[in-house]
């Protein structure tokens, strides 16, 4: 089972939602290196995991590498990162994200 969500509060709360029913006894979430968000998320995780009956749920976070394709030289691979978002390494052209961006809950 895979839920995706673009907003990170909905992803956060369905996850609640679905651990609540207490039938899931792990739970991986996939992080792109890309996301900004990790942070509140990694707070709620932390209550969830030792401070809630949901505490018998083993909780998970993998991240995911950012790759990119260049729209210029065509070059694959690790993105050049910068502070408003990433470009290629060798052309400094734009890119397609091809990963990085995942934010994901797998029960
Ligand atoms: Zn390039």
């Amino acid at each position: 089972m895979e839920i995706k969500h673009l907003r990170e509060q909905k992803a956060v709360d369905s996850f609640i939602e679905l651990l609540k029913e207490g039938k899931y006894k792990k739970a991986t979430v996939k992080l792109g290196e890309l996301r900004g968000m990790p942070e509140d998320f990694l707070k709620l995780y932390e209550y969830l995991a030792w401070e809630s009956p949901l505490s018998k749920v083993k909780i998970r976070v993998k991240p995911v590498k950012a790759k990119i394709q260049c729209l210029s030289c065509d070059w694959k691979g690790d993105p050049e990162i910068l502070k408003n978002g990433v470009r290629c390494p060798r052309c400094k052209g734009d890119v397609k994200i091809l990963s990085g961006n995942e934010f994901s809950v797998e029960l």
